[in-house]
């Protein structure tokens, strides 16, 4: 496998390239040569030209290419309009296919029936590649199909885009078909000595609060916690509904899981109604949340993935990266995530509109993402190959402030987490957790039980000793409820149900709720305080009935404590 990148500048100078590659395949064995090609403009003519010269200099050369929000050329953003990737394989036993369609909603159930078809029909397929056009369309069902081809074949490729990223259309074309702006290119390759490897990176982290999708249809989100979803850019990210709206939610995703992995989705688009308009579906009753680029993470995954790619010892790298990368570390420094694999071999691709790789055998669409194609043709090479050199020295500045910052969001957030569940004195839950906990339990388990405990005479204590000797013992019972809910259970919790009365939930029933009663009845009586000296407590002990509801379940406990309290105190009932 040999590779030829260049930036087409003009006429003359790609007929000096193409000259060039031609001389080497004369002086080699050579099965096949696929030119890529990715335009940063959308100008079918000079896209055609490209082809035409192609076509006519070497006329059993494949090509295929889109347009791109900007091209990889040797490792690095190439700045340029055009950029051309040539390989050439050499192995006589690698086959290839290339397919071009018209992909549209209508037709993307033919376009895949009619792609597993040729799988079917073509066993030593290993790798499918594709370009596609995506904007304005759904690619769930599309996906979803891809996903039923066999398990072994690796799928992957990248959406079309412009370099505007505001332009609703972009194109693909291939040897098999011509400029299309509803289109998709499939490469299918395979045979017995290619080899293909593929991963991603993304480095995006989730930031604080997490919302419910209570509303989506597919890539249309209109609800976040029963509310338009448009809300939360604008209330969170002081985000407004204007023409820059995606511009300024693109490096801002939503992270959520699907087919078991991370997902990144950012919308595009956003309506009066306060719906947007997704990269991608979304499903309904799913947990989202806002999620941002950390350098470090991003780096650290570059190298993570990045050594996975080099230990396969490749001819070739492809990288499929979302325009929102691009945007999110700005030309300078973007090259910092594809500059590494350069030094591996030779690195190329292009910025997308979306990132497809198949992953536990889903297809996925992801967003935001940036997707890692090794190729080799033959045995991996085991003479040196260099290491994986990942520049992530210096985050000063805009990048180092911005992960401070969203740290201490983080942080902050967890603590206010915290504290909107628990209990100030005791640090148990407060009542309104231990009551969501309790409705929770009771939606499926049958056998829920509740002890609601009270201390005895408590009134006296503060009225002898004073309040800071009522807090010890409020604080001494709440103790003892904590290490015993750790001690004897996995399920069972506690909190504070108000003053000095206490509420636990166990799971495990009835039985092990009156153990528990009688344990805590005579533990708390151990405990001597310093001024109140051995104190009591009542306990009401009660499980959830077929017909019960939250009020009439706390009802009857709070009855069974009544009970304990009339009949003597320093006792347990159940009823
Ligand atoms: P009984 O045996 O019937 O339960 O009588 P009691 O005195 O324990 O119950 P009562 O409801 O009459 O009094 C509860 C007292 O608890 C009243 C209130 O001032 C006190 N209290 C509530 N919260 C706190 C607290 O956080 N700290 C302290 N020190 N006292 C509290
Ligand atoms: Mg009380
Ligand atoms: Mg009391």
């Amino acid at each position: 496998m040999k590779q030829f990148q260049f930036d087409y500048i003009d006429d003359r100078q790609f007929a000096i390239e193409i000259t060039k590659i031609r001389q080497w395949c004369c002086t080699s064995v050579v099965s096949h040569v696929v030119f890529q090609i990715y335009s940063e403009t959308i100008d079918r003519e000079s896209i055609e030209k490209v082809c035409r010269m192609i076509s006519e200099e070497m006329p059993d050369a494949l090509y295929f290419g889109c347009s791109s929000n900007g091209n990889i050329i040797s490792g690095s953003y190439s700045g340029n309009n055009i950029g051309i990737v040539c390989t050439v394989f050499e192995f006589p036993s690698t086959k290839m296919i290339m397919k071009q369609y018209t992909l549209t909603a209508e037709t993307s159930d033919a376009v895949t029936d009619d792609l597993l078809k040729i799988l079917d029909e073509n066993k030593w397929v290993k790798a499918v590649q594709l370009v596609t056009t995506i904007r304005g369309m759904s690619m769930t069902g599309f996906c979803k199909n891809l996903s039923n081809a066999p398990e072994d074949i690796q799928i992957f490729g990248g959406g079309a885009f412009t370099a505007d990223i505001n332009a609703s259309f972009a194109c693909v074309f291939s040897k098999d078909g011509e400029y299309s702006e509803n289109g998709v290119v499939f490469w299918l390759l395979g045979g017995d000595d290619l080899n293909v490897v593929s991963t991603y990176v993304t480095g995006w982290k989730p930031l604080g609060k997490r919302f419910h999708v209570t509303r989506s249809e597919g890539s249309r989100l209109y609800e976040l916690d029963g509310e338009p979803a448009y809300l939360v850019y604008r209330k969170y990210l002081n985000i407004s509904n204007d023409r820059n709206f995606f511009m300024n939610t693109l490096e801002f995703p939503f992270l959520l899981q699907f087919n078991g992995i991370s997902i990144l989705r950012a919308p595009t688009l956003s309506f009066d109604d306060g719906s947007l308009s997704m990269t991608s579906d979304m499903e309904s009753d799913v947990i989202a949340q806002l999620a941002y680029g950390d350098p470090g993470t991003i780096l650290e995954s570059v190298r993570a993935e990045g050594t996975k790619i080099r230990d396969f010892r490749p001819e070739t790298v492809q990288i499929f990266s979302c325009a929102a990368r691009r945007t999110f570390w700005g030309n300078n420094e973007i090259s910092k995530e594809s500059m590494p694999f350069q030094k591996i071999a030779p690195t190329s691709g292009f910025y997308t509109s979306g990132e497809f790789l198949r992953t536990m055998g889903y297809v996925n669409q992801h967003n935001v993402t940036m997707v890692l194609v090794g190729m080799r043709e033959g045995p991996a090479n085991d003479t040196d190959i260099n290491e994986l050199e990942v520049d992530d020295t210096d985050f000063t500045g805009k990048m180092a402030l911005i992960n401070r910052l969203a740290n201490y969001i983080n942080a902050a957030f967890c603590d206010l987490e915290i504290a909107s569940v628990t209990d100030g004195l005791t640090k148990l839950y407060n009542r309104t957790e231990i009551q969501t906990r309790i409705n929770e339990n009771m939606m499926y388990n049958k056998q829920l039980a509740l002890v609601m405990i009270d201390i005895d005479n408590f009134k006296s204590v503060n009225d002898t000793y004073g309040h800071g000797e009522g807090d010890n013992v409020i604080i001494g019972l709440a103790d003892m409820l904590k290490s015993s809910c750790e001690e004897h259970s996995k399920v069972a919790c506690a909190g504070r149900w108000g003053g000095e009365e206490f509420m636990v939930m166990i799971p495990e029933g009835l039985d092990d709720a009156v153990k528990a009663a009688e344990y805590l009845l005579n533990k708390f009586a151990e405990i001597e305080f310093p001024l109140a000296g051995h104190r009591t407590i009542s306990i009401g002990v009660t499980a959830a009935k077929e017909d019960d509801t939250l009020d009439s379940l706390l009802n009857r406990v709070d009855s069974a404590l009544y009970d304990a309290k009339h009949n003597g105190k320093n006792k347990y009932v159940v009823i």
